[in-house]
Order: structure tokens, then sequence, then C-alpha cells
């Protein structure tokens, strides 16, 4: 990358040089705007990217021109300066340009310990970073004196075989290219790289006349910020060390000094409390006219004060928001900024509760990250076991081989789940998610030995039933024992901040939402509604699943519907329970999904139980079951099948959706339920479902004498669904694109296999992600946009959404934002980074399009 002509290779800092961070660095970029407040900030120089890449390739700068700046017989210092400070760079090197002669001039002026200490630390930073000799001859000695300088230069003689460098100019010259070769390094490359660095990123270096810190007077150094890191809290922080360079007083421990008076010893404060005054002046016009907080390096020479250089605060998540918030509050920054610097993924992580960054971590498996937050508890195996724990008060940790539909109550009763099989779609992933319970799939390294009740790990390590492991949902692993947690925070700065976000967002974000629980914490993180309510769950909780068993082994028609009778007044609880917590807000119901199969047991105990209840004969039950089965579940008897093919199902449905519908609406604002129809097809399937569904809702009006409307809509999850969307739209008042489904059948991939294979693949580069987690916009979002537009074609103001699991991130509300989608939905957890993504996108557009 070549920089601009307008930039100069080597470039004095003062308030009006040309200097941008993209050609000089960060750093560079910085120390001009501390030159522009007048703040006393020592003669600096930058060199930009171009030219430390010619340096690293043997091309020196005119280093005399460089000198030339800084007057005669300079002492300089050299520091990184990458385009992100983030992305690092070498250490810098300080005390350049002192040699024998300087030595001398200085002992006078300084004394003789603090001449010679300058000059020992040179030569060893030279000798181990310039010259890259071995370091063990170079360690600084207890006593500064003659004795130990003649040594070092000795050893630098022996070590180097040629006399210690004395020209400034020669010296300045090593350091230079010793820097910029570093950063060629593979190592550094990939540290970069690692930090988000692009191949190519550039290097700049500042070289900075040094101000001393050691001498006569109050000479020292310190580091001063004005947050704390963890919380962001407004606290000065840092330390002074007298008779110090660079970032020393953070390394003294107990010999540095506290900055603001303290109990505990001795302050800055106390010892010179205008420069502390002053200090806490600057900051403060830093923090404003820089528009962020910074840690600021100063230097105290002879009790005057030097501000050397500052860099953003190093701080956590939920201290980046409450910074942010502050600043905006403050005016130093607009609103819309803050929005901008918090990264949705850093708000997601705030929201649960994480294993503290700073604790050891005890690796038994990874797998595949598949909801956030982390827990600990005791490792069972089975849903009743789990159940059995939670009403021990004990937490557990529920390990499977997969979950199924049977598991959520154990699911609910665990304090995380781990499963062996399964992708980022998978059973578990989805309900988790959906319960805010911390969850791994596809830990396929992991065996569960069943008969010794224990899990192995791949490493041969056995952890039996009972023993505490600890689930980081966040990063897929699973850890042993327990390890130190930081507790979830939401409200304060995290709130105000989304506040904001919803003023310049122009998308809508609702919640995927199950149960009332999940409805609660739907409205708690400001949803716009449900946009799925996936109704099959309900049928799972106490006597329901007994109820639904004898429904599926009815005989006929008449059979099914007196056993649908008795699970209508539950259904109309469920959705009276869930309209009234949304409180007005739209809830999209859709009608029951999953094969029939997955409501029946799966082994002799349970068939036996379902005999027992049914008074059949085990065989008989055992038939039926079997008769059930399907070779492809996924594609089999589901969705809208089931509704043209048992219709009984959908009208029960219906008609507990529009019972709760008059109910709500008698005390509060008309309720207008929305019906979604899964896994539709062809256009007579919804011909045939909302005939159905419209004389339902024709009898309740009729019963009850009240009138109320619905919006009946599709959703499209099958590729033909997406083609022949223009005259689906004909019945439908909305169009929500289920991701899930549509990926899994675009790529014919299954949703609960590909875990198996998906890291080999993405590591082969076959697929840039698992498309489950990640939406494809090239083939999976073509086909959503094709249905988009037929969708449109075919009913102009119908409304159109996404309500897969992808819904959440930010590629896909990006995709539907920039075709004009009128909302997205997700789990209730990822609500909060949803809305901060859309407002993301929607100040980003509008800074684009004002230039
Ligand atoms: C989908 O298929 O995208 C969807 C949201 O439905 P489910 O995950 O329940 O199949
Ligand atoms: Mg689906």
């Amino acid at each position: 990358m070549q920089q601009h002509a307008l930039f100069d290779d080597v470039t004095l800092i003062t308030p009006t040089a040309a200097m941008s961070p993209a050609v000089h660095g960060g750093r560079a970029k910085c120390l001009q705007r501390l030159i522009r407040l007048d703040l006393p900030v020592p003669t600096t120089v930058a060199l930009s990217f171009d030219a430390i890449r010619g340096i690293a390739r043997g091309r020196m700068p005119d280093v005399p021109a460089i000198l030339s700046h800084f007057g005669p017989a300079p002492l300089l210092s050299v520091r990184p300066s990458s385009q992100d400070p983030d992305w690092g760079g070498p250490g810098a090197i300080l005390n350049i340009g002192m040699n024998d002669e300087r030595h001398a001039l200085m002992r006078p002026r300084i004394g003789e310990a603090a001449a010679t200490g300058l000059y020992l630390r040179f030569i060893q930073s030279y000798a181990v970073h310039v010259a890259r000799l071995d370091p063990e001859p170079f360690h600084l000695p207890d006593v500064a004196d003659a004795a130990a300088l003649a040594r070092m230069l000795e050893a630098y003689e022996d070590e180097a075989d040629e006399t210690f460098p004395q020209a400034t100019g020669v010296q300045l010259a090593g350091v230079l290219r010793s820097m910029a070769r570093a950063w060629e390094g593979t190592s550094a490359r990939l540290l970069r790289q690692a930090k988000g660095a692009p191949a190519d990123a550039g290097l700049g270096l500042v070289v900075q006349a040094m101000a001393l810190g050691v001498g006569p007077d109050e000479s020292g150094s310190g580091v001063i910020q004005f947050v704390e890191p963890v919380a962001g809290e407004p606290q000065i922080t840092g330390r002074y060390l007298s008779q110090s360079q660079g970032r020393e007083a953070l390394a003294a421990g107990a010999r540095a000094m506290y900055l603001t008076r303290d109990d505990r010893g001795a302050s800055l404060q106390d010892l010179c409390p205008d420069a502390f005054a002053e200090l806490v002046r600057m900051g403060g016009l830093i923090r404003t006219r820089l528009r962020e907080e910074m840690q600021i390096e100063f230097t105290m020479e002879a009790e005057r004060l030097f501000i050397l250089d500052a860099v953003r605060v190093q701080r956590s998540n939920r201290a980046a928001v409450r910074i942010a918030v502050a600043l905006a509050e403050d005016g130093a920054i607009p609103p819309e900024e803050a929005v901008m610097r918090i990264a949705p993924s850093a708000l997601s992580e705030l929201l649960h509760r994480q294993v503290d960054p700073a604790a050891r971590r005890d690796l038994v498996v990874s797998g595949i990250a598949a909801s956030p937050g982390a827990a600990s508890g005791r490792i069972v195996f089975g849903s009743a076991e789990a159940q059995a724990s939670a009403s021990r008060g004990e937490d557990c940790i529920l390990v499977r081989r997969e979950t199924t539909p049977e598991d959520i109550r154990g699911m609910t009763a665990a304090k995380a789940v781990v499963t062996l099989r399964g992708g980022v779609t998978s059973h578990a992933a989805v309900i988790g998610r959906g319960l805010g319970v911390p969850c791994v799939v596809g830990a396929s390294d992991l065996v569960i030995d069943r008969k010794r009740r224990q899990i192995v790990a791949p490493d041969g390590r056995r952890f039996a039933e009972g023993e505490i492991v600890t689930v980081d949902g966040t990063r897929g692993e699973v850890l042993a024992g327990e390890p130190p947690m930081l507790e979830a925070a939401i409200g304060g700065a995290v709130e105000t901040l989304l506040g904001w976000a919803d003023r310049f967002r122009d998308i809508g974000v609702r919640a995927n939402a199950d149960t009332p629980r999940d409805a609660q914490t739907a409205r708690n993180f400001a949803a716009e509604g449900i946009g799925l309510c996936r109704t099959e769950h309900m049928f799972f909780d106490g006597d329901r699943i007994g109820l639904m068993r004898e429904m599926i082994f009815a005989e006929d028609g008449d059979d099914r519907r007196a056993v649908l009778d008795r699970l209508l007044p539950l259904q109309r609880d469920d959705f009276a329970r869930l309209f009234d917590i949304m409180a007005g807000q739209p809830v999209c119901i859709r009608l029951f999904d999953p094969p029939l199969h997955e409501f029946l047991p799966g082994d002799t105990a349970g068939l036996r139980e379902l005999a027992e209840g049914l008074a059949l004969p085990l065989a008989e039950v055992t038939r039926r079951v079997e008769a059930l089965a399907e070779y492809n579940p996924m594609l089999g008897m589901r969705g809208v099948r089931l509704g043209v093919t048992v219709p009984e199902i959908y009208e029960m449905q219906a008609r507990a959706i529009f019972e709760a519908t008059v109910e709500a609406s008698r005390s509060g604002a008309p309720v207008v339920p929305e019906i979604m129809i899964p896994l539709v097809s062809a256009m007579r399937e919804v011909e045939l479902v909302k005939g159905r569904i419209d004389a339902v809702a024709a009898a309740v009006k009729a019963e009850t004498g009240r009138d109320f409307t619905y919006r009946l809509g599709v959703m499209v999850e099958t590729p033909r669904a997406c083609l022949r969307a223009g005259d689906i739209a004909a019945h439908a008042a909305f169009l929500s694109f289920g991701t899930n489904d549509l990926t899994q059948m675009t790529y014919g991939l299954s949703r609960d296999d590909a875990g198996r294979f998906m890291s080999a693949y993405v590591a082969q580069g076959v697929y840039e992600e698992d498309p489950f987690h990640l939406l494809d916009t090239e083939g999976v979002g073509e086909l959503v946009q094709i249905g988009a537009e037929r969708g449109r074609r075919g009913r102009p103001d119908i409304t159109l959404s996404i309500c897969g699991e992808h819904g959440g991130s930010r590629r896909a509300i990006e995709f539907c934002r920039d075709r004009g989608f009128d909302y997205v939905s997700c789990s209730p957890f990822r609500v909060p980074a949803a809305r901060l993504a859309a407002a993301q996108l929607a100040i980003a557009a509008q800074r684009a399009t004002s230039g």
C-alpha cells in the first residue's frame, strides 16, 4: 500500500503537519492531537509506514535529518505507532544517544548514579533488542557505578565483537532497523492478525526527545488514567515513581507512589500538589478533546511536567459501555458515536455470567459455542436426574449425546448443557439460547461411558457423575472444576446505550419466545413483539405429553378431537399468558411443526409406561410407534403436512389462539394475533389451512359474540416456498424466512448431523463458516431475496421478516435491512445485540450518504 503524496516519510509533529493514522499510525496522530492542545509534549518526529517498510528492506531514511530536529547531543526514545494501537508492535527503546561523552557531561548535572544508570539501561536494551545478543551478561547491576559500566561495555564488546556504538546516528539507525524487522517477523505478524490486523498492516515509529525522569529536584515518571478498567467508573488510578522512566512506576509495586492522597502511603498529590493539579486539568482536557478515556504517560523533569504519550485505557466490555455512555452524557461525543463504539458481541457477553478472563482454564473438551454464558455444576446424564438435582438445590450440568424435545424439563433444570452431537441449530442449541442456558454442542471428542456413568475426555481423564465441571458456552469449552466467574450486568449504562440505539435503528427486532418465561425475557430486553412462538414446546409440559400421546394413538378424527379438547384449555391459557406479557405487542404463533414421532418414548421403559397409560398391550404400542418412525423425519410428516392430513391439531390451536384473543381483548386493547404456517412448499397447503382457520375464527366469533381480526402468514423455509412466494403471498399477510430449515434444505445438510464434519469443511475453506451459524448470503440469501421479491410482487404490502437463528447476527440484520425487511426475530438473549447491530448499520448508512 503506497501512501498519499501529501505525506512525507519523516515528519516533525506540529499542530499543522500532514499526519494520518493510516499513514503514520495511531500513536503519531494521538501525539499530534496532544500537541494541538498545547500540552508539554517533547519534540517528536513521526516515521511513516512506508519509511519503516523501506528500512526493513535496507533503505535507511536520512538519519541526520531526523536528528536535526532535536538540537545538539539529544537523548531520544523510539516507540511503535501501528494503525490500531491494539495491534501492538515492538517495545519502546529509551535513552538513545547515551554514550561515553554524554555520560561524562551528565554526571555533574544529574549525579553519578543517575547518569550511569541511564547508560547501563540503554546498553542493556540495545544489546538485547537491537544487537540481539544473549541477555544473560546484560543484567542490570544493583549498584550503578563506573565498574559496573565498564563491565557492561566490555560484555558488549565480547558478545558483539565490536565496541558499543557511540554515534547517536548509528544507534538510532540500529534501533529503527531492529524495530522495522521485528514487525515483519512471522510471529509478530501472526500475533497481530489474531487481533484483527490485515496481513499488510503497517508500522510507524515515533522518535521523541527524552524528558529525563531522573536527576535533581523532583524527577520521575508515572501513568495516570481517570476511570478504573473493570466497571469503567470514574476514578483516578495509576502510579508515580521518583527517579524512573517510561512505565517503570507500574512495575515497581510498593516502591511506587499513589497519585491521589491515600492512607496507605505517599502520593504525588501531597508531594507535588501543583503538578498533580495540572496533570488532572490536562487529563480532563485530553478526555474531552480526544473524546476518549486515555491512559497518560507523564514525566517530571526537575519539577517540570511533560506528557509523553497517551493510549486508550484498556477496558473490560462492561467498562467500555460505561465509558462510551459517560462520554456521550458529558457531551464529548454524540450518542450515535457511543452506539458505534460498542461491539454487539461485547454486549451479548455482558448479559451472561462469564468465566473470569484471568482464571486458569483446565480444558476437558472443546465443542461448538451454542449458547453463551458460563455455569458450573455436577455432571448428570439424564433429564430426570437434572430435575432431581435441581429440586435438591444442587447445580447440575446435563451431558447428553444429543437432546430431544423430551429433555426440555431437564434442560430447564440444568445450569448448562453439553451434547456430543449437533450444530448451532440443533435442538440443544436452540433451546439453550432460548432459555439463556449456556450450551456447548458437537463436543464429539468426548465419550460417555454409560456403564461406569462417567465422561471420558480426549486426554483420557475421566469425570464421574456428580463431579463438578464448568461449561463455557461463549467459548465452546468444558472445563474441569469451578473457575471464578464474572456476574452478568444489564441496566444502567447498557440500557441507556440501547435506548439510544433504538432512536437510530430502522428495522424492527422481535424475539423468538415459546414460554411465558421467554416472553418476559423478551420484554425485559425491549423486543418489539414475538416473531416466532414454537408451540410444540408447550406439549412437553406436565401432563400434556401424556395427552399428546393419547392424541397420536387416537383411532380416528373424533377420538383425536376428544383428546384435543382436553389440550385446548391448556393451550388457550398458554396464549393468554403470552398476550398478557406482551401487552399489545404483536405475537406470532407458529402452528405445530415437528414430526409426531418426537413425542413418543424412545426406550422400553417409556413404551411400557405408555402401554399402561393407554391400556394397550406393549407389543401393540411398540408396533404403532415403529410404524410412525420415518427415515427422514425432518423431510417427512411435519409442519403443514400434518396440518393438511391431521387437521384437528391446527383447528384446536387456532381455537385456542382465538379464544385467548377474545379473553385478552376484554381486559386491554384488542389483540391481533399472527398465525404462522410452517414448512409450506405449495400455495394449496396455505389455501387449505386458511380455509379451516377462517372457519374456526367464524365459529369463535359466533360463540362469543365478539369480533376480532387476525393475520395469517407463512414461514418460508423450503426452497420451493421461496420460488413460489408470489402465489403463496396471495393468501399470506406476512412471510417469515425460517433460515434454519432453509439452510438445511438449500445445502441438503442435516441441522443435527452437520456438526460432525463442519470443522473440517470450515478448516479446508469449503464453507467460510458454519452456514447454520453465519447466514449464507450467497446461496440461502439468493433464495430469500427471490422469495422477498416474488412475495412483494404477489402482495405489495406484505410484511417480511427472518426468524431463523441467524436473525440476531449482524450479517443477517444487514442483509434484511438492505432489502427493506420489516423486522428480524431472534432468541431473547440476542435481542440487545441485535438492537445495537441494527442501529450501527443505520448510522453507518447515514454517514455514508452524508459523506
Ligand atoms: C427455521 O427453520 O428457521 C425455524 C425458525 O424453525 P425451527 O428452527 O423451529 O425449525
Ligand atoms: Mg423450521
